[in-house]
C-alpha cells in the first residue's frame, strides 16, 4: 500500500514512522510510505505556504496553490491516490470503519492543516475527504495523519504478525478488549481471574466474549446499538443486565 503525507514538519511525522509496527512493515516494504515538505511545491523564493485570512482575524490559513501542486506532483510522479485525505477538527470522526475503508485502498494521501487551517478551495475541490480524530483542536495534522496511518496500517494484511490479534481489537468486532492478564500471577495481593489458568479454551473463549461485552455494556453502551449480535452473545448480554455482579465474582 502506498501512503504520501504532506507536511510542513516532515521530522514531525518521520521519527513515529520509523518505530514499532509501522517501521517494521515499511521495512519490509508492505507499505510504501512518503513523506514530502509542502515547501518543495512552492514556486517563490521564500518558499509561502501562508497567507493571511481573508475577512481579516488571528492568524494565518495554509495557501491552496502549493497544496494543489503537491497533489498533482505527488499524482505524477506515485499514481493518483484514491483518496485525499484532509486533516480537520470538522472533517467526518475517524473510527475503525473509516480505517478499514482507507486500508482497502491501494494508495492514500494524507494533508497536514497547520495555523488556522487550510484554503477552503482544498477541502471543497481538492480534499475526497475530511477526517477529525476527535473533538478537540491540536496544532497541526501531523498527529492526526499518524493517528491515521497507523491506524489504516494496522489492517493492511502482513502488518501486525498475528492477525488474529487485530481481529480481536477493540472496536473490530464492534465491542471493546476483554482484559488481558500476565505474569506474575500474583502481584501485591491481587491475583488473575482462575478461568486463564484453567487450561479449558471454550470456557475461557466464553469468558473473554462475556468480559468483552460487559465491559462494552458499561463503559460504551453506545457501541451495543449498532451490532448484530449471535444469540449465544445476546443471551450473554440479556444475563449481563440482570446480574451485572456475577462478573466480577468469576
Ligand atoms: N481553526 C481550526 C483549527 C486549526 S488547527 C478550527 O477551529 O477548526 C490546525 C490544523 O490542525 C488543522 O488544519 C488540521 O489539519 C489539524 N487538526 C487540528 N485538530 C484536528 C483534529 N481533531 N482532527 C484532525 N485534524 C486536526
Amino acid at each position: 500500500m502506498k501512503i504520501d503525507i504532506v507536511t510542513i514538519f516532515r521530522k514531525m511525522v518521520e521519527g513515529p514512522l520509523a518505530e514499532g509496527i509501522v517501521g517494521r512493515a515499511i521495512e519490509r516494504g508492505l507499505l510504501d510510505v512518503r513523506v514530502h515538505d509542502l515547501r518543495d511545491y512552492t514556486t517563490d523564493r521564500h518558499r509561502v505556504v501562508d497567507d493571511v485570512p481573508f475577512g481579516g482575524g488571528p492568524g494565518m490559513v495554509l495557501k491552496p496553490e502549493p497544496i494543489f501542486r503537491a497533489v498533482a506532483g505527488i499524482s505524477a510522479a506515485r499514481g493518483v491516490p484514491s483518496a485525499v485525505i484532509l486533516t480537520s477538527p470538522d472533517g467526518a470522526r475517524f473510527t475503525q470503519a473509516e480505517a478499514g475503508r482507507f486500508a482497502a485502498m491501494d494508495h492514500i494521501l494524507v494533508l497536514c492543516g497547520r495555523y488556522e487551517g487550510v484554503d477552503e478551495r482544498v477541502r471543497t475541490h481538492l480534499a475526497t475527504d475530511a477526517v477529525s480524530i476527535g473533538d478537540y483542536v491540536v496544532s497541526g495534522g501531523e498527529l492526526p495523519a499518524l493517528v491515521i496511518v497507523d491506524a489504516v496500517a494496522r489492517l493492511v494484511p502482513g502488518v501486525v504478525g498475528d492477525e488474529q490479534s487485530v481481529a480481536r481489537d477493540s472496536f473490530s468486532r464492534g465491542l471493546l478488549d476483554y482484559p488481558q492478564y500476565t505474569r506474575p500471577l500474583e502481584y501485591r495481593g491481587l491475583g488473575v481471574p482462575a478461568v486463564l489458568l484453567s487450561g479449558h479454551h471454550r470456557e475461557i473463549e466464553r469468558w473473554r466474549r462475556r468480559e468483552a461485552l460487559a465491559r462494552t455494556l458499561e463503559r460504551r453502551p453506545d457501541l451495543l446499538a449498532g451490532l448484530s449480535l449471535d444469540p449465544d452473545d445476546t443471551a450473554l448480554l440479556d444475563e449481563l443486565r440482570v446480574r451485572p455482579e456475577r462478573r466480577e465474582s468469576e
